[in-house]
């Protein structure tokens, strides 16, 4: 099959593997009809690449055709339309059962101490390749894959496997009170979604920030108050005067680990980057790396006694919080990858109805074959990328 190939930083090759097959009885096999690029794969494309290994398949955003499943699987069937969740989970263990799913104890990655397996994450996360390819071994697949009816395109559910989960644990996590306000820093696939979300579910002031300036005002289209945090003007005045003068009741980072406009950040990123892949590996979880420009941006935003909900990825093992601030405003914090099976059935009205505007939310539906450009404009913000979803071209017979 097609697949899109880990190679190295920034190297990123659509080749032909080997197809996947059934090696669990609880395994099934799917036939990938749309795929997107997050910007969780960014983090792989670069700073996280130290715990790649050369030919990981990438992506874990997939949907599709249920193909063949394990003698252990009943709930899916060949023939079926189904979405795969990023995460990959048993559906009965403790953690499971208490709704989160992406810490599942059937799954859970022990050797490096990290929570569920996930889909085209590195070793780090189970070493399981990714959904950025014509097919896709799932394991735990009588429990993960989301039916889906026939009919509505693919733009309708393929988001249900990461982008609306995610951003609707989000404002759960963010506990905006009844008319109250939230401020989302980065409005990538993920803040413009919880932006959205926010909005749908009633917030009376939801604040758009960041540097892009399209993905500014494809926010401020939809109703979002939008603050351009590239321009000199300084956003934690901006924002508390939109918010009498408290700042917002929730803050959402959308951002995470790769945020721009802090040099040192940026400074940080290049050496491990640059660094042999042994070292860079242990300057990522032992050393104290400043990556938290957004995370430090939100608990300066947000209102004393308010909640920063953190969707963003972080990867640092002992960078430094402002204990001060946080305790000194009073801070609620929340933060974790979402359980996506959690929240599966406050989404499914949503994805039937769209009042989201899911058909229209990607910009670009290219071929896989295009997956390394579209890697490098996606993570350069260019030519007005922001979700990308990838077709593989079906296979003649
Ligand atoms: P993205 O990279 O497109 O979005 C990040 C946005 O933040 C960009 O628009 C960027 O311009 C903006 N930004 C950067 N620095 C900023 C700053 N200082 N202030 C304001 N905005 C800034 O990616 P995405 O797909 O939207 O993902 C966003 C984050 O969510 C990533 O860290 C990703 O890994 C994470 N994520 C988490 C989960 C989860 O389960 N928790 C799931 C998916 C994605
Ligand atoms: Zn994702
Ligand atoms: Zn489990």
């Amino acid at each position: 099959m097609r697949a899109a190939v880990w190679h190295g930083k920034r190297d990123v090759r659509v080749e032909t593997v080997p197809d996947p097959s059934l090696k669990e009885p609880t395994d099934a096999i799917i036939e990938i009809t749309t795929t997107g690029l997050c910007g969780s794969d960014l983090h792989l494309y670069t700073i996280l690449g130290a715990f790649m290994t050369e030919g990981d398949i990438l992506g874990h955003e997939g949907m599709g055709v249920v193909l063949e499943v394990g003698s252990d699987v009943t709930n899916i069937a060949p023939g079926d339309r189904v979405v795969v969740p990023f995460q990959i989970a048993c559906g009965h263990c403790f953690m499971c059962t208490s709704g989160l799913q992406t810490q599942c104890e059937t799954t859970q990655v022990r050797e490096h101490g990290t929570g569920a397996a996930l889909f085209g994450y590195s070793k780090l996360y189970g070493a399981v390749a990714g959904a950025q390819a014509e097919y896709l071994r799932v394991p735990e697949a009588d429990y993960g894959p989301i039916k889906v009816p026939e009919g509505p395109v693919d733009d309708r559910f393929v988001y249900l496997s990461d982008v609306l989960p995610t951003a609707w644990q989000a404002v759960e996590y963010a506990s905006i009170p009844p008319g109250g306000s939230v401020a989302v820093l980065g409005l990538g696939p993920i803040g413009d979604m919880a932006c959205r979300i926010a909005l749908h579910r009633g917030a009376e002031r939801v604040i758009g920030i960041d540097l892009v300036p399209e993905r500014l005002e494809r926010a401020r289209q939809r109703g979002v108050d939008v603050v351009d945090a590239s321009s000199n003007g300084d956003v934690v005045s901006e924002v508390r005067e939109l918010t009498a003068g408290r700042g917002p009741d929730a803050v959402i980072d959308a951002v995470g680990m790769e945020a721009h406009g802090s040099p040192v950040a940026h400074a940080a990123h290049r050496v491990v980057s640059i660094l042999p892949d042994a070292l860079a590996e242990r300057l990522m979880t032992r050393a104290g790396v400043d990556r938290l420009a957004a995370l430090h941006a939100a608990i300066e935003l947000v209102r004393r006694g308010g909640t920063v909900s953190i969707v963003g990825v972080y990867g640092g093992m002992t960078d430094p919080m402002p204990m001060m601030t946080l305790f000194d405003k009073q801070i609620q914090l929340r933060m974790g990858q979402a359980n996506v099976r959690r929240w599966v059935d406050d989404l499914m009205p949503l994805v039937a109805d769209d009042p989201l505007g899911l058909e229209d939310f990607a910009t670009h539906r290219l071929p896989l074959e295009q997956a390394p450009q579209a890697y490098a404009d996606f993570q350069a913000k260019r030519d007005g990328t922001v979700k990308v979803l990838f077709k593989p071209e079906p296979r003649a017979a």
